[in-house]
């Protein structure tokens, strides 16, 4: 596995012991957004940094299934959350849910076929659910767990989570700006047959934010969008996001895109990051942009950032740190927070202009 990780397998480290590892296909090319970053001025009186901390591909998958993300409520990996959450009462989260994940593997599986030059970039190259068996509606039970947790914010991650060709889960690739458009539609309208709250906002898998992509949530209305990751670039007010997801987009603080429409913000801190790099974002008034993810096994691999008792311990120990350091000053809030605040302050930048 590279250092610099930009595809799923990233998050995965530890060989199975009798197989070799599934082989990691080339990433894409980073897609470039035309932004503009919104240092420190859009936070409200007496902040001085900001925490958000977001959870990838939570969907109704239990124990029993390829992957446990969820759905098996207070007894799966939803506990961790819901254990943050009741020892820090001023912790928000921005749950990202697959409204109908359809992944069963991250790697390509028929392997053969992924060799064969353009049939293997148009066929699916991993055998994948029924479209519908994962839909949130489906499973109440479920969004009924979601709906219970406190200061949760919920937004789509995908529709199915899946794409033909080599790059499985990366479901934005080509799609003109109405098929994205189509898509992201989709999966708001399965949150709305759900009766699950979904704020206007998206994260795209793997953090691929095309521009038509990021053109058709402007369309729909959409007011931000989980943007890339960036756990290595030392923060300052210029630095862009280097690893994952679009480049042109601070690794730190809120990037205005889309014509000034719609607010992207890089996730820059993960399990493996040190407290000094979050202490450096905060001292630079950044957004601390936490990332978990819900899966924390898949087959012979672990994600490293998937939440299970030591991350979480970790977490809890790092809150308490940046709260006897910032005191009040540090803004716990959401994405959609983010988003309201920066928005706000830029419509009323514009006014007084
Ligand atoms: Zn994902």
């Amino acid at each position: 596995m590279g250092s610099t990780t930009p595809s799923i397998l990233s998050r995965f480290t530890g060989r199975a012991r009798a197989s070799a590892p599934p082989k990691r296909h080339a990433d894409p090319p980073r897609p470039q957004l035309e932004g503009t970053f919104v240092p420190r001025t859009w936070l409200p009186d007496g902040k001085s940094c900001a925490i958000v901390f977001t959870i990838d591909d939570v969907h109704p998958g239990t124990s029993k299934d390829a992957y446990e993300a969820g759905g098996d409520l207070e007894k799966g990996a939803l506990r961790h959350l819901a254990w943050l959450l009741e020892r820090h009462p001023e912790l928000h989260a921005t749950l990202f849910v697959t409204p109908d994940w359809r992944q069963i593997s991250p790697f390509p599986t028929r392997r053969l076929l992924a060799k064969l030059p353009v049939v293997g970039q148009r066929l699916p190259l991993t055998p994948m659910l029924a479209e519908g068996t994962m839909a949130l509606d489906r499973h109440p039970a479920f969004v009924q767990y979601l709906r219970s947790l406190p200061r949760t914010d919920f937004a789509p991650h995908g529709l199915h989570h899946v794409s033909v060709g080599p790059r499985i889960g990366t479901e934005f690739q080509e799609q003109s700006r109405e098929e994205c458009k189509r898509i992201v539609e989709k999966a708001m309208a399965i949150f709305a047959r759900a009766g699950l709250p979904c704020r206007a906002g998206h994260q795209a898998p793997l953090w691929h934010l095309t521009p038509s992509f990021v053109e058709a949530c402007k369309d729909l209305g959409l007011t931000w969008l989980g943007g890339g990751r960036d756990l290595f670039t030392p923060p300052s007010d210029t630095a862009e996001a280097a690893m994952n997801g679009p480049r042109g987009v601070s690794m730190m603080h809120p990037t205005l895109v889309a014509g000034g429409r719609v607010v992207v913000l890089t996730t820059n801190f993960q399990a493996t990051s040190d407290v000094d790099r979050a202490f450096a974002i905060l001292d630079q008034g950044g957004v601390l942009a936490i990332k978990g993810h819900i899966i924390k096994r898949v087959g012979p691999y672990v994600a490293l950032d998937g939440l299970d008792e030591v991350y979480r311990a970790y977490l809890d120990a790092l809150l308490r740190l940046v709260k006897e350091r910032y005191g009040n000053r540090v803004l716990f809030t959401t994405m959609h927070g983010v988003a309201e605040h920066v928005l706000g302050a830029s419509a009323r930048q514009k006014e007084s202009a």
